[in-house]
């Protein structure tokens, strides 16, 4: 890269390495170079080896491509910059794929490495806090400081009068500190805890392996902990998640409804209150649920409309499909005399009617034309024909819309309402529904029919809410 640089006649104004291990998510180099790079605006050129040696993944590549710099790719040969040419963002871009598949690989790799260790006995990663690493051996070994210390946590624990916090101040006091001579934090001590290789047996990657190394405590000792501490930890803490919350605003403040539950199965939302005091009352989620789902009983169409609707998609589809066929016929005619045309001056060219000359330029003139009508036929039969099946389908969703939304749970329920709706606001116990625009449109077109239907007069006279209008968006 230095002669690289140099060569180039650029002034090399930082350096930046990153090792390379496959178990090592966040690479701290690369960072610190997008971060120089983001604060010296004088420097706005990187070079690099490779693309796997820059990108890990399209995260980095999105950052690269926001730092605005020039990257040169040495042994690609590749230099790449803000305004290349799109497909050459294309290329770059799948290189980038094919790194990170790269480090897929590698990660499966020493996975699998690792796995083996496992099953000789031999941990296979770095000591936990208690034991050492044997370099020589690939095994652990009892720390002569720190293991008599984690046996009597193990111990005080088991009494049952600690809590995880004066545990903690406990080791502290006794002076317990981690690798890098760190206080222990209670996190750690909770970690240590939980961990089976102090018994000598160890997991790795969710399977239990018969270790070779020498146990601090007895299996006795570790499962009354592992007792104690389920017992200890709160479960009324756990949070219960509520399908509507935060779907629906208050109509008095503006803010969110949020969710509450109480003695453990009823479910009440109310406003979060979140700009100071609200007088909106709470519902229940039965309520609310009920309330929410019954604008979707207007997307039911009467028999007559679904029956317009098929007959209108229909007609409009075999009207494209014909015109769409004669077009194809079209140029498929065409390819036929190109093809005939090619072949006489091939013969005039044998003949020596023409010129070697004359015959190169007519046929690449022919072929070209060709490779042009080629493209043309597949366009057009990618081209979208409509597919009645899926229309068909589209309307007996709409017709079920109201009887599948009672069926489902609140969880369920949402995702459909995430689909069909947009704002809803409660007010006074009572919630208004707003449509999505799209979904309204049938929701209206539904009410109108109904209503003509029940003064006696025919669908037709609703017909223009039917058609489709060219918004001023388009
Ligand atoms: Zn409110």
């Amino acid at each position: 890269l230095e002669a690289y640089a140099h060569k180039n006649g650029f002034k090399i104004m930082k350096t930046f390495q990153d090792v390379e291990t496959a178990k090592r998510a966040g690479r701290q180099s690369f960072n610190k170079m997008v971060e120089y790079l983001q604060t010296h605006d004088d420097c706005n050129i990187i070079l690099v080896e490779k693309t796997d040696r820059l990108c890990r993944n399209f995260r980095d590549w999105v950052t690269l491509n926001e730092l605005d710099c020039e990257i040169h790719l040495v042994k690609e040969g590749v230099v790449y910059h803000q305004d290349v040419r799109s497909s050459d963002k294309l290329t770059q871009g799948f290189k980038v794929l094919m790194s990170e598949h790269y480090v897929n690989n590698l990660r499966e790799e020493t996975k699998k490495g690792m796995r083996e260790k496992a099953e000789q006995g031999l941990y296979p990663s770095c000591a936990p806090l208690g034991y050492l690493n044997d370099r020589a051996t690939g095994t652990i070994y009892p720390d002569p400081v720190r293991a008599p210390i984690i046996r009597r946590l193990f111990e005080e624990y088991a009494t049952g009068h600690h809590s995880l916090k004066t545990l903690t101040r406990l080791a502290r006091d006794m002076g317990l500190t981690s690798r890098k001579g760190r206080k222990v934090g209670m996190s750690s001590i909770a970690y240590a805890l939980g961990k089976l290789i102090y018994t000598g047996d160890f997991k790795w990657d969710g399977v239990i392996y018969r270790g070779k190394h020498e146990p601090i405590i007895s299996r006795e000792l570790f499962d009354e902990v592992t007792r104690r501490r389920t017992a200890d930890s709160h479960p009324q803490h756990q949070r219960i998640k509520h399908a509507f919350k935060g779907m629906v605003r208050c109509g008095t403040c503006g803010c969110l409804v949020t969710a509450e539950t109480h003695k453990g199965k009823y479910i009440y939302y109310h406003c979060s209150h979140a700009r100071g005091d609200c007088t909106e009352k709470a519902v229940t989620e039965k309520s609310l649920s009920e309330m929410l789902g019954r604008p979707l009983k207007r997307l039911r169409l009467t028999e007559e409309r679904i029956q317009w609707l098929l007959d209108e998609i229909r007609a409009d589809d075999s009207d494209s499909e014909s015109k769409r066929m004669a077009g194809r016929r079209k140029l498929e005619n065409e390819k036929t005399e190109i093809q005939n045309r090619l072949n006489l001056i091939y013969e005039d060219k044998l003949s020596g009617t023409i010129t070697a000359e004359f015959w190169k330029q007519k046929n690449d003139e022919y072929q070209k034309r060709q490779e042009w009508i080629n493209g043309e036929l597949i366009r057009y039969d990618r081209q979208h024909t409509t597919n009645m099946e899926s229309v068909e389908r589209i309307i007996e969703l709409t017709q079920k819309a109201y009887s599948l939304y009672v069926k489902q749970d609140s969880f369920e329920q949402r995702k459909m309402l995430d689909l069909l709706q947009s704002n809803s606001t409660m007010r006074d116990r009572k919630v208004t529904v707003e449509l999505r625009k799209d979904v309204a449109a049938i929701a209206d077109g539904a009410d109108l029919d109904r209503e003509l239907l029940s003064q006696g007069r025919p669908i037709s006279d609703g017909n223009e809410k039917w058609y489709p209008i060219q918004d001023s968006n388009l």
